[in-house]
């Protein structure tokens, strides 16, 4: 039989191997490491610094945690359906201008949850060729048949939905899946066009918000489907408060059906229990940070060190995002943080 310890050999040949390490977190954008070094932390999802550095959040959960208690005891269909997540929910459905929303523990669980509800043998699923593994995983685990386009590629996305819709019974979904704002190389899918084309045969789209969310909006922070205007041609949208919300959990915003089918469908919902309703509770807070001029403050500071890392880094200015692919290869994290660090204050 397979032995771990050879797979595990297998990983660290092909320099693969990962493992966890203790980093400690510093005042601001820092952190420290195992060696007791200070480093600028340029590889967080803390995008607006709620998680690092808003007081704000850290007195809202402490007294959230004082109030409510540390756990919610049971999953939302027993008895832990308390009105904090509803409350969050609400105010995620107004932000996504849908009719409903529904909270998962996290983004992987939503993405798992939603995929599995939504699509069945016989169903097609597109996804876009950088989608995050979470959507992969839900696409897979769904008995869908799995078609996958080249990054962005709209040609191949369209012959993609073209065959689907011949192939398959009319009864039959298919559902294009894309993220606003990809996770490693921080550009955009093209909405408007891939909204075009799913109108146009017949499919739907879901869209995870991830790295747009809190960022990006013509309303402040709502993500990309909100940047143009297009909110409303978006039948799934895919989103956490873990990363530009600076707190934990997953949320889908669709319209009411839909969000009824995931609570009687999706098992990740379903047979785990609710997040604490404290953390909830810091959730809605920090909506309503990303939504105030503390939020336009935190995203108007971001786009400047955004300007000031292209011109330390002279890396093209890109900005339009902050995810950097050349920031996301280790060595170039380290160089950067030395020339950070270096920098005289100014
Ligand atoms: C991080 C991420 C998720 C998962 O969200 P978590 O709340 O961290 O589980 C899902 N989709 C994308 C695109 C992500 O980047």
């Amino acid at each position: 039989m397979r032995l771990p310890a050879d797979e595990l050999e297998e990983i660290r040949k092909a320099d693969l191997l990962r493992h966890t390490r203790p980093f400690f977190p510093r005042p601001g954008a820092s952190v420290q490491d195992h060696a007791g070094r200070t480093l600028a932390n340029f590889s967080s999802n803390d995008y607006l610094g709620l998680a690092s550095s808003s007081q704000d959040l850290r007195d809202t959960m402490a007294k959230a945690a004082r109030d409510l208690g540390p756990g919610a005891a049971s999953s939302r269909l027993i008895c832990g359906s308390h009105p904090a997540h509803h409350h969050v929910e609400d105010t995620l459905a107004s932000f996504f201008s849908a009719p409903a929303a529904l909270a998962f523990s996290s983004g992987f669980a939503a993405a798992l949850g939603t995929l599995t509800s939504l699509l069945r043998k016989g169903d097609t699923v597109i996804l876009d060729k950088l989608c995050h593994a979470s959507l992969v995983d839900g696409a897979r685990l769904s008995g869908a048949t799995l078609r996958v386009f080249p990054h962005n590629h709209l040609d191949k996305l369209e012959r993609l939905l073209r065959s689907s819709r011949e192939s398959s019974l009319a009864s039959a979904r298919v559902l294009v899946v894309t993220e606003a704002v990809f996770s490693m190389d921080g550009d955009r899918a093209p909405l408007a066009e891939i909204v075009a084309l799913k109108d146009r045969y017949g499919a739907l789209l879901l869209l995870d918000e991830a790295h747009a969310f809190g960022i990006l909006g013509h309303n402040p922070g709502r993500g990309l489907a909100d940047l143009l205007g297009l909110s409303r041609n978006i039948d799934v949208h895919l989103g956490t408060l873990s990363k530009a919300a600076g707190v934990a959990g997953g949320f889908v915003a669709a319209d009411r059906p839909t969000i009824d089918l995931l609570t009687n469908r999706a098992r990740s919902f379903i047979y785990s229990t609710a997040p604490p309703p404290a953390l909830a509770a810091t959730a809605a807070r920090a909506l309503d940070i990303i939504a105030s001029p503390d939020g336009d403050l935190r995203r108007q500071r971001l786009w400047q060190n955004l300007r000031l890392f292209a011109d330390i880094t002279r890396a093209p200015a890109t900005p339009r995002t902050r995810i950097s692919p050349r920031l996301r290869s280790r060595s170039f994290t380290r160089r950067v943080q030395l020339s950070v660090t270096r920098r005289p204050a100014p």
